[in-house]
């Protein structure tokens, strides 16, 4: 038995629809006969890549031109479903980015909805859905449905589902007009500010190289930087240096950064904290370089190097340069 209908809310990425998009549509196929998108946007430019990806519609409000997405879209779903123009899905997802909780957290209220969040699977209990969530830094998942009622609003965290084209036609582009918003629409977005990287994006990179409170100080941390770069990686870190404020809290993995899954992880002066773990444990290789040899991070490491970071990294840089 699956559910009849789940809306999926489309974000845009660099290049096309977000990854995380992606990812709830596959998963959304597998729990529902119907999944379609709504977006603050242009549908017309996303109806391909959508319907590729196994979505029949998606639900569009046109160019927001500055305006907030929060406030737009979830008064577009709310009104399009009170003037009865469209029917209710059972569920919606949403991905746990900025946008997404925004309109996630408007939308609960003006349905009257719950929202269960920091979803890393989905399932069906007969014709009800059933969230995972890790607690306790991912040491335990809790299984979580609504009580009754509905539609359920789930809030999912990124790299739980891998995106899975399916070759569909491209997606019926369906108008969502946005209401008179009062008050509430005054907010308007001025600028954007896009922090310059060179490189892979963290969550996006085959290879990741994170450096912790190892390193010692600041200035070590180009060994990172140097090694990331010789690996075409993306440099990472735990908290504990972005706390130190070495690093921008942009370079973060973990339970209150980034989830990445690379094909390789190298954790450099990086002790394995569970916080830590939740975000890269997914990885396909984790290299660990770390001087204790108990320290945590080695209980998932696919090869450990119990050493020094100032003697270890320097001399991997060395011979990836010789090559
Ligand atoms: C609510 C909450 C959320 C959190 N979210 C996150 C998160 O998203 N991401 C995250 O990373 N942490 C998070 N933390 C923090 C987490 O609990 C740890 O404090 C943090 O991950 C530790 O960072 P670290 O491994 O760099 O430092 P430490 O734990 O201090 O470990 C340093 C490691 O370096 C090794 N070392 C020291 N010198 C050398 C050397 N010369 N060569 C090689 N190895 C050396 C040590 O043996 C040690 O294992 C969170 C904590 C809380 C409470």
């Amino acid at each position: 038995m699956a559910l009849e209908k789940i809306w999926v809310f489309g974000e845009a990425g660099a290049d096309g629809a977000a990854t995380i998009t992606l990812e709830m549509l596959a998963k959304a196929r597998e729990v529902a006969d119907t999944v379609e998108v709504f977006i603050g946007g242009d549908g017309a430019a996303r109806a391909a890549e959508l319907g590729d990806h196994g979505s029949a519609k998606v639900y569009a409000t046109g160019d927001l031109a500055g305006r907030m997405q929060g406030t737009c879209v979830a008064s577009a779903v709310a009104s399009a479903i009170a003037s009865g123009e469209v029917a209710a899905p059972d569920a919606f997802l949403f991905g746990t980015t900025y946008d997404g909780r925004d309109v996630a957290a408007r939308l609960s209220v003006k349905l009257g909805a719950g929202v269960l969040s920091n979803v890393v699977d989905l399932r069906l209990d007969g014709d009800r859905l059933v969230g995972v969530e890790p607690v306790f830094g991912g040491t335990l998942n809790v299984s979580s449905r609504f009580a009754d009622g509905g539609p359920d609003i789930w809030l999912v965290r990124p790299k739980s589902f891998e995106p899975s084209p399916v070759g569909g036609p491209p997606a019926e582009v369906v108008d969502l007009p946005v209401p008179e918003l009062g008050a509430a629409g005054g907010a308007v977005i001025r600028d954007r500010f896009t922090e310059e990287s060179a490189g892979p994006k963290l969550d996006e990179a085959a290879i990741v190289v994170s450096g912790g409170r190892g390193l010692g100080s600041a200035d070590a941390y180009s060994m990172i930087e140097g090694l990331a770069k010789q690996l075409g990686a993306a440099p990472g870190a735990s908290r504990a240096i972005v706390d130190a404020g070495w690093v921008p809290y942009s370079y973060q993995v973990g339970q209150t950064g980034k989830v990445v899954k690379p094909t390789v992880y190298i954790a450099c002066g990086i002790s394995g904290a569970t916080q830590h773990l939740v975000g890269m444990k997914g990885s396909k290789n984790i290299i660990a370089i770390n001087k204790d040899s108990e320290a945590p991070i080695f209980a998932v490491a696919d090869l450990g190097i119990v050493g020094d970071v100032h003697k270890v990294l320097p001399k991997l840089t060395e011979a990836l340069e010789a090559r």
